[in-house]
């Protein structure tokens, strides 16, 4: 099945609205036309709505990197599914592997969170990925597979989900896993989302790789058949780098 590849740019706590009006000026600039791919930039909060305002007109969307549970309440610090929606956002990501592990993001919460943000209708993009110790030990599919388990069930919206596939060990440290790392671990998601979902639900499910994707590595990434895009920290601050990531997925259609 072809499925439209998903380039999301990750910016975690960089730039200043600054900084952040230059990188959507570059990302404008060089994504005019119309994408064979979908595009969305997951900016902090603060930047959500000015940013909001740099991509009208283009195909790119806006993302949140993280939300809350619930739509309000005495939670401080903490900012809601129908904020982000009020605030431009179509996409939000959960359980990204800084959540879980520098913040203990629980499976039951990080559950909770699915269901809220699809309840507004963002479309959530789900992270997943084992530590080195687990890869080493030999755990990464018991890993994934448990992530899977503790947020995903039949009720939910396909349409709004997209699944990360993540190697902690691959975030921001400049070591990428193969391609042939990545698609095995994909083709395994993909044959447990087929359990919750069922075949075809499963075959039209996006799977995007994330870690360390750079414009050299991204070709072979995105080419393996269960790879549709990816979630991109560091090189998404570039937006020559961006760019050229997101043209390697068109290149992969
Ligand atoms: C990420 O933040 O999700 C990520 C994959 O970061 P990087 O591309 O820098 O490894």
């Amino acid at each position: 099945m072809n499925r439209r590849p998903f380039v999301a740019g990750n910016w975690k706590m960089h730039n200043d609205l600054v900084a952040a009006r230059a990188l959507m000026a570059g990302l404008r600039a060089e994504l005019g036309g119309a994408l064979n791919v979908d595009v969305a930039v997951c900016t902090p909060f603060t930047l959500l709505y000015p940013m909001g305002r740099e991509i009208d007109g283009t195909s790119i969307k806006l993302g949140a990197q993280n939300c809350h549970f619930e739509s309000k309440g005495a939670f401080t610090g903490e900012v809601s599914p129908p904020m982000l929606v009020a605030a431009g956002c179509d996409y939000v990501i959960v359980g990204h592997s800084e959540r879980r592990h520098v913040f203990g993001e629980s499976g039951d919460m990080l559950r909770k969170k699915v269901v809220a943000a699809q309840a507004v209708g963002l479309h959530v993009i789900y992270c997943i990925g084992e530590q080195l110790d687990d890869r080493e030990a030999g755990n990464t599919e018991r890993v994934v597979e448990s992530q899977l388990q503790e947020a995903l069930s039949a009720d939910l919206n396909t349409d709004l989900l997209t699944l990360a596939y993540e190697p902690v060990w691959a975030i921001g440290t400049g070591k990428t896993a193969s391609p042939d790392q990545a698609q095995s671990v994909h083709a395994f998601v993909r044959a447990k989302l087929g359990g919750v979902f069922g075949q075809e639900t499963a075959q039209r499910l996006r799977i995007q790789y994330g870690g360390s994707v750079k414009p050299g590595n991204a070709k072979a990434l995105f080419e393996c058949p269960d790879v549709d895009g990816g979630l991109v920290g560091g090189a998404c601050l570039v937006a020559d780098d961006f760019v050229a990531i997101i043209s390697a997925a068109q290149d992969s259609v």
